[in-house]
């Protein structure tokens, strides 16, 4: 299949969002930007199109899809019934990075929600994604336009990179803001859950709903058997072919070991800030941001992982990061792309 690719820029964005909305209609799928990372979009209601999805990306077929819309009216048919604490929610957030769990109704097929009886769905800020979802007329099922298990896309190269020729269209939107995927919250019941961490953080949900718990997949590796409330955090993410290592201590010690580790491998490079980046010796540096602003160290962080790979880096040494507030959401995703491989020092 040839997968074509269209720019944002101003001179013919229309005619882009009708080409697009044809393929949706016609059961293709487009990658189109959002403010979190890029997706991969099929219209919601064509089971054989939602299931090209999972076959582009090599995705589990019980990992479920989120539904994306660009009008609070048409979130309505796609559930049944809504709790309290989830009106609050959407009424104080979106459009937002944030995506918010909902009993289904009927007209969502069981393949997109992994045979759940519950729906995630997404009203994206981006204004591209809204303009996209608003063309094709219908919803838009969307996982991360990536193949499965590896870095999250924040840029349209890297959808080509990853979906060349298995998909139908790529709309380039450029860099994504934020970087990291929107924060998922289930206030289905009478205690909410946090089942992923993202930019809309743990104390602005709190501001609005009260105490929210934060679902174990998203702290700790799950033993065997154990289900996380969302079923995508089982599976192994964003990890680059390199093996990554976070190094969390002080600041010299990190250095110090990190430094050791880069003199007897030439194939090894690090990830540090902007702050300590002229403490390591080497040329295999890559900053990632600036410690006091974690936006921009979460808005590079799938960037940089993916980097490493296109240099040909085997080991990656990582600095560890403050996981308050959205550093939550960066250190749950670094985590998991070291497989939970950190030294303390
Ligand atoms: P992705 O868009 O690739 O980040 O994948 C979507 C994420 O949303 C996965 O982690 C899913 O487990 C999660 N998700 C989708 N639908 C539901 C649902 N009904 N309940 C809980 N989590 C969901
Ligand atoms: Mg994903």
């Amino acid at each position: 299949m040839k997968t074509e690719f269209a720019k944002l820029d101003g001179t013919a964005d229309e005619e882009i969002y009708h080409r697009a909305s044809q393929i949706i209609n016609s059961g293709g799928l487009v990658a189109f930007p959002t403010e979190t990372v890029y997706g991969l979009g099929a219209n919601a209601f064509d089971v054989a199109a939602c299931k090209k999805i999972y076959a582009a990306k090599g995705r589990p077929s019980d990992n479920p899809l989120i539904v994306h819309i660009s009008d609070i009216k048409d979130l309505y048919p796609l559930i049944s019934g809504i709790s309290e604490k989830t009106q609050k929610l959407i009424d104080a957030f979106w459009p937002a990075p944030l995506t918010v769990v909902f009993r289904k109704s009927g007209v969502i097929p069981y393949e997109i929600t992994g045979g759940l009886e519950t729906v995630a769905v997404r009203f994206p800020k981006n204004i591209f994604a809204a303009r996209f979802i608003k063309a094709c007329g219908v919803p838009i099922a969307a996982p991360s336009a990536n193949s499965s298990g590896k870095p999250s896309p924040t840029h349209a190269s890297h959808v080509l990179f990853d979906l060349d020729g298995k998909i139908d269209m790529i709309i380039d939107g450029g860099h994504c803001e934020f970087g990291l995927e929107s924060t998922i919250v289930d206030a289905c019941g009478d205690t909410p859950y946090l089942l992923r961490p993202g930019s809309v953080t743990k104390s602005m949900i709190e501001d609005v709903i009260g105490h929210i718990e934060i679902d174990k997949a998203v702290l700790s590796p799950l033993s065997s058997g154990e289900k996380p409330k969302a079923p995508g955090m089982k599976y192994t993410h964003y990890s680059p072919e390199a093996n990554v290592t976070i190094v969390s201590g002080s600041t010299e010690k990190v250095a110090s070991f990190i430094n050791e580790k880069l003199k007897s491998d030439s194939s090894a490079c690090v990830i540090a800030s902007e702050q300590t980046s002229s403490l390591y010796d080497t040329e295999n540096l890559l900053i990632i941001g600036d410690r006091n602003i974690p936006k921009t160290i979460g808005s590079n962080l799938f960037k940089m992982l993916r980097k490493c790979d296109y240099l040909n880096f085997s080991s990656v040494y990582c600095e560890s990061f403050d996981d308050s507030e959205e550093g939550l959401a960066i250190m749950n995703r670094l985590k998991k792309a070291a497989g939970y491989n950190i030294i303390n020092l």
